[in-house]
């Protein structure tokens, strides 16, 4: 890849040059055209044929300049992935040739047979027809594959004949659409007439795991299920925590730099890289963006971490929890609201209390987290994440909110009609004259709360590392929206504003206040008090997502046109589906390593040690055998056990069924023949072990 680094000199260069940006259309567009389409991204206005023409000529031109030869529509279906079907510019001529084509119709519509995506019952197979159309709010840009073809991504929704959200991209930009009025609503009712829009910003910090390929190769788990079904524990972990911001090794710096370059080139604004808290384990956050952006660019990072991993003769791992013991992997969604202008919503400034727009916009998400907190907790609910949350590590299946003292003193107060005092306490000063003042909060932040107030924004922690982020943020957006809705009615009716918002904030604190938590959130003693509190605590997937279709949350979507009733069972169908389906995967490849690797394995050093000992009688071998003996038969057992198992889930009555089956007894046994696996890899050479262990899989980059 020389000639990425070639183009280093110059990056602001280089970013975006993959990206169909506003600046390329209106250079490249006629006046008439480039004002039409604004139009239509804007107010999302319909955009006219003769428009969609001309921007489609433009736009092949330019691919075709890059060197493109083929278009795809780029869609988010109900996985966690992009899908996308090459089609070549080409279209014959009569004389037997070919020329480049590329019509409005084919940039705006498209018809993906796509009768293999999940549908969750939304889509008869009969009419498996699902349409995309193009998201223009979210810019064209182009793929390079490491060989050397370069694609033309059409980012779009993808919907049924009926017109029902078979993705997650549509349900997105409904939710964008209802905080954005109700948003406007509040703003403008506090006065604000200059704003013109509102839209929320999402940055998600996506962790992973980088291990190299000749280890990877040898691990089934790895290759089938993302994760690692057996492996006894490292002599050393985490526990040094000499890894977590540690200086990045050669190898991985040269990955990491590569990977900003793909990501610059399609305009992925990637910023911070460092090693996470695990071996092996790393991060990367971009600058935040767009709702609708930010999402399609996660899916961009993810799909770029893997190609460009594979380069380095590495394979990066996504999957929640790759490895017992140490660390899994999340995503930070940091999420807020702002104006066209710029103005951040969620922005405290200098004194919050006086903030009457802070402390509307701080109080309706209160509000609308502690009221749907069941809700969020479903948007990050998976069979990767169940090792996660509620397990043994961050954070917990709880949901409560980290305000910090200060604003939750600023909020207490306010609710008791105290005054707050305007104090140098509220922001501290570092005490050097170059740096700005630092909102106390940041400096000793809680890093165990799954929704932290973060300084001008919300941070939800709970999400997976390998889900797409357009889940959390259509619930997060829906719910807010929800609050605003209510808010602004109350603020439109009332005689004075800042009245109305302190009586806000009281009913906010009165009814809402028991999700605000600043202390430790992995203590035994926080379960305890948040039952008391009455929050809810939901420790596995299948349950999470039962929230889904609660009547609350039938009445929220329906009411605020995000999804109808159809579409968010079929979310639910599709979702408790996946949990069962990966847990069978699971179930198989336990299977298959236990029978063709570790017995077999094991047997074969049983005769081995009998001659030795024959021969020496020594006591070791003695009582290795008689250890060997023990693990080989309850490996055996427990392999009978999950074959039957396999067999009954087959036969649960529904999905929901199914799922429940896995979670209670395929998982137990999966425990259970792990315990024997690993106490066998404890006893047996290195030489005679069929896959590479903890310590090199995690080490050895
Ligand atoms: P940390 O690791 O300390 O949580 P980072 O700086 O690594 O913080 O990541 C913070 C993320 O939050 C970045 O992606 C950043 O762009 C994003 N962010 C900052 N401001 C906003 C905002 N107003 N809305 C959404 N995301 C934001
Ligand atoms: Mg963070």
């Amino acid at each position: 890849m020389e000639h990425v680094f070639s183009n280093m000199h110059d990056i602001t260069e280089l970013f975006g040059s993959n990206v169909f940006s506003e600046k390329l259309m209106k250079e490249r567009l006629p006046k008439e055209t480039y004002r039409s389409l604004k139009e239509t991204i804007e107010s999302g206005a319909p955009l006219k044929a003769a428009t969609a023409n001309v921007v489609a000529n433009a736009m092949k031109d330019w691919a075709i300049e890059h060197g493109a030869t083929h278009y795809t529509h780029w869609f988010q279906p109900l996985t966690n992935m992009t899908a996308e079907k090459h089609d070549a510019f080409i279209s014959p001529t009569d004389d037997g040739g070919v020329i480049m084509e590329f019509s409005g119709k084919q940039l705006i519509q498209g018809e993906p047979d796509a009768s293999s995506f999940p549908s969750g019952g939304l889509r008869a197979t009969f009419e498996a027809r699902g349409y995309t159309a193009w998201d223009c709010t979210s810019p064209a840009f182009l793929k390079n594959d490491g060989t050397g073809s370069v694609t033309l991504c059409i980012p779009t929704v993808f919907c049924s004949y009926h017109g029902e959200a078979l993705d997650k991209k549509t349900p997105l930009l409904r939710s964008m659409r209802a905080v954005s009025t109700h948003a406007l609503r509040v703003i403008k009712a506090l006065g604000n007439t200059a704003s013109r829009s509102v839209t929320s910003t999402v940055g998600p910090e996506q962790e992973y795991f980088l291990i190299d390929k000749s280890y990877y190769r040898e691990r089934l788990d790895l290759i089938m299920c993302g994760r690692t079904l057996f492996g006894s524990p490292s002599p050393k972990g985490q526990e040094l925590e000499d890894q977590y911001f540690g200086s990045i090794k050669d190898r991985v710096a040269a990955f990491m730099k590569e990977l900003d370059i793909e990501l610059w080139r399609m305009g992925v604004s990637a910023k911070t890289e460092h090693n996470e808290v695990a071996p092996g384990q790393f991060e990367i956050a971009p600058i935040f963006a767009t709702t609708n952006i930010a999402t399609d660019h996660n899916q961009l990072v993810m799909e770029t971490l893997q190609k460009v991993a594979l380069r380095h003769d590495f394979v990066c791992l996504l999957h929640e929890k790759p490895y017992a013991g140490i660390n899994g992997s999340g995503k930070h969604n940091n999420w807020s609201l702002s104006t066209d202008d710029g103005i951040n919503l969620l922005e405290p400034g200098q004194t919050p209390h006086e903030n009457q727009q802070f402390l509307a916009f701080c109080a309706a998400v209160i509000q609308a987290v502690d009221t749907h907190a069941d809700i969020l907790r479903a948007t990050t609910a998976s069979s990767g994440n169940d090792h996660r949350l509620g397990a043994n590590e961050a954070p917990p299946a709880i949901i409560s909110i980290f305000l910090g003292e200060i604003l939750t003193d600023v909020f207490t107060k306010i609710s008791r009609g105290e005054k707050v005092i305007a104090g140098g306490n509220v922001f501290v000063a570092v005490g050097v004259d170059t740096l700005p003042p630092l909102p106390k909060d940041n400096s000793d932040r809680n890093r165990t709360s799954p929704f932290a107030f973060t300084g001008n924004k919300f941070e939800f922690r709970m999400v997976g590392s390998s889900a797409s982020v357009a889940g959390p943020n259509v619930v997060l957006n829906t719910i807010v929206a929800e609050s605003l809705d209510a808010l602004a009615g109350r603020l439109e009716k009332a005689k004075d504003v800042g009245t109305e918002i302190a009586a806000y904030v009281k009913d906010v604190m009165a009814k809402h206040g028991r999700i605000i938590f600043n202390g430790n959130n992995y203590s035994e003693a926080w379960v305890s008090e948040a039952t008391k509190r009455g929050l809810p605590n939901v420790r596995n997937a299948v349950d999470a997502l039962k929230a889904f279709i609660s009547p609350k949350s039938e009445a929220l979507f329906e009411k605020y046109s995000i999804l109808t009733k159809a579409e968010l069972h079929s979310r639910y169908e599709i979702y408790t589906e996946q949990y069962a389906k990966h847990i069978n995967i699971e179930a198989q490849t336990a299977v298959h390593m236990a029978r063709r690797l570790y017995i077999p394995a094991a047997i074969g050093y049983v005769s081995i040690l009998k001659a030795s000992l024959d021969d020496l009688k020594t006591a070791a071998a003695g009582e290795t055998l008689a250890s060997l003996g023990i693990s080989i038969d309850g490996a055996f057992a427990a392999v009978k056990k999950i074959e039957d198992a396999v067999k009954t889930a087959k036969q649960q009555s529904d999905t929901v069924a199914q799922a429940s089956f896995f979670r209670d007894t395929m998982m137990p046994l999966l425990a259970e023949l792990r315990l024997h696996v690993d106490a066998l890899e404890c006893i047996m050479p290195k030489d005679v072990w069929p896959v590479p262990y903890y310590s090199e899989m995690l080490f050895d980059l």
